[in-house]
């Protein structure tokens, strides 16, 4: 019985470098994967799937009207797929876990989507809230904070380093980064 997985985290927990681990092991048994990944903006980037230890893989890119269960099952019928693999899937829609959860279903294909739980605000994104729901099995991967607990939340800072507190959920082409910290800290740096 094939099933939807979602492995969760902050950021910095390693999930792109999971996935490429997972997509490895699936292809060293003589497996057919797929990876796919989202396309937030037109920027062409070298390697689609990127980790931060320098892993790095080409990925199918998704964006808001992807329709995934039509692509995958469409390539899936020529070429038989053993495991389709998710990077940035906090950014699905509600529609295109469903369509996930139907690729598991019907096709019998596994699906693993690898993302962030919530946003620099606390908030689910609403392919990681889609998941929470649907996938069958869900895996939290663990960042550290500072102070050496098991960091869940993701800071938004500025050039400066300063915490952002209000915006949207996605910052496109700006230059904040995120910090992972425990939801001690995150709180405080929020000011409570
Ligand atoms: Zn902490």
């Amino acid at each position: 019985m094939a099933k939807l997985y979602f492995y969760y985290a902050s950021m910095n927990a390693g999930k792109s470098t999971t996935l490429l681990q997972a997509d490895f092991n699936y292809r060293e048994r003589g497996m057919h994967t797929m990876l796919w990944t989202a396309q937030l903006d037109d920027r062409s980037d070298d390697k689609a799937i990127e980790s931060r230890i320098g892993l790095g893989a080409e990925a199918h890119r998704y964006q808001d009207g992807t329709d995934l269960w039509a692509q995958i099952s469409a390539a899936h019928s020529v070429e038989p797929i053993d495991c389709v693999l998710i990077d940035e899937a906090q950014f699905l829609s509600k529609d295109q876990v469903w369509q996930c959860a139907r690729l598991a279903d019907e096709a019998g294909i596994p699906v693993l989507c690898y993302g962030l739980r919530t946003d620099f605000q606390g908030e689910l994104f609403p392919g990681s809230a889609a998941l929470l729901g649907l996938a069958d099995s869900l895996v939290e991967l663990k960042a550290v904070c500072h102070c050496g607990k098991k960091a869940s939340m993701n800071l938004r800072v500025d050039e400066s380093g300063a915490a952002v507190k209000a915006g949207a959920q996605t910052e496109i082409g700006g230059n904040d980064r995120y910090v992972a910290l425990c939801r001690k800290h995150f709180s405080e740096a929020l000011g409570g």
